[in-house]
C-alpha cells in the first residue's frame, strides 16, 4: 500500500453518506446470508423486540422483517439513511414493525433485559468489536440473542499489504477464534460463526459500487476529495481481490443463558 493512500476516516461525512445512499447495503452482505444467521435463532415468540444497530438504509432490516413476526428498530447515526429506512419500510408496507431512529450505538435508550435479538451486520467496528458485545448484553433478555457480522482474519498470517491497510482500517480485526473467544467472554454462549460469501463482496458491495462511480465523480468534479476518495473505494475493491484469502466477513451468533 502506498503511503498516500488515505483512510476513510478522513473523508468527509457527508459525502460518504450521500455515496452510500445509493445503495442497498452499506456493507458486505446479502439476504441469503441475513437468513442464514438467523436460521440459528431459536424460539424467537411472536412479539419479539428486535434491534438492527448502524441499519443503514435498512437492506438486510426489511429482510428480517419479512421473516419474523415481532418488531424492529433501526438505529443509526445518519439522519439521511433513517429517512430512507423509514420510506423503504413505507414502501414495503412494513411501517406498523419496522421504526428507524437516529441514534448511537455507544448510547442505547433501550430498558435492560427488554430485548429479544440484537442484530448488528458491518457495523459494530464502529463501537469496537468486544466493547460492543460487552456493552449492548445488558440489554438483552436472559434467552435473548446477537447476531453481528465483522471483518476478520481468516489465517493466523497474511501479506504485509494486507496486515497495514487494516491495522489502519480498523486495527480490531483478528481472527474468527480471537472473536469467537470475545464474545464467549462478554458473557454470550457462542451459537455460530461463518464467512460470509465472496458475493456479498463482489455482486452486493463493490458492484453497485463501480456503477455509479462515474457519475458520482462527474456531479462533484470540483470537489478534489471526491476523486481521492473514490480512489480509495476502488484500492479498497482491488485489494479484496488480491487478498480475499486472508480476511472476509464473518457472522458471528450468540445466547444469552
Ligand atoms: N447494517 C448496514 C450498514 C452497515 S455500514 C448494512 O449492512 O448494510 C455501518 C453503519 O453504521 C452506517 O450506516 C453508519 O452510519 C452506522 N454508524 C456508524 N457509527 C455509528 C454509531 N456510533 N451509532 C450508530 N450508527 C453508527
Amino acid at each position: 500500500m502506498s503511503e498516500n493512500t488515505s483512510s476513510i476516516h478522513e473523508f468527509d461525512l457527508n459525502l460518504i453518506c450521500e455515496y452510500f445512499s445509493n445503495f442497498k447495503r452499506q456493507g458486505p452482505g446479502s439476504p441469503e446470508v441475513t437468513l442464514k444467521a438467523l436460521s440459528f435463532i431459536e424460539s424467537l415468540p411472536p412479539d419479539a423486540r428486535i434491534v438492527d444497530i448502524g441499519c443503514g438504509t435498512g437492506g438486510q432490516t426489511m429482510v428480517l422483517a419479512q421473516h419474523v413476526t415481532g418488531s424492529i428498530t433501526g438505529i443509526d447515526f445518519f439522519p439521511a439513511f433513517i429517512e430512507l429506512f423509514n420510506q423503504n419500510a413505507q414502501d414495503l408496507q412494513l411501517r406498523d414493525r419496522v421504526q428507524g431512529e437516529v441514534g448511537n450505538m455507544e448510547d442505547l435508550h433501550f430498558d435492560e433485559s427488554s430485548l429479544d435479538l440484537i442484530w448488528s451486520e458491518g457495523a459494530i467496528y464502529n463501537i469496537g468489536f468486544e466493547k460492543g458485545l460487552q456493552y449492548w448484553y445488558k440489554f438483552l433478555k436472559t434467552g435473548g440473542y446477537i447476531a453481528v457480522s465483522e471483518a476478520s482474519w481468516l489465517t493466523d498470517e497474511r501479506p504485509l499489504e494486507i496486515e497495514q491497510f487494516w491495522q489502519d482500517a480498523y486495527p480490531g480485526i483478528d481472527t474468527i477464534s480471537s472473536k469467537v473467544g470475545q464474545m464467549q467472554q462478554a458473557g454470550y454462549v457462542p451459537i455460530a460463526a461463518f464467512i460470509l460469501p465472496e458475493n456479498c463482496w463482489t455482486e452486493h458491495y463493490y458492484k453497485p459500487q463501480a456503477e455509479i462511480q462515474d457519475v458520482f465523480l462527474k456531479k462533484h468534479a470540483s470537489n478534489p476529495m471526491v476523486a481521492g476518495f473514490i480512489a480509495n473505494e476502488r484500492h479498497e475493491a482491488l485489494l479484496y481481490e488480491q487478498y480475499k484469502a486472508y480476511y472476509g466477513y464473518v457472522f458471528y451468533i450468540g445466547k444469552k443463558i
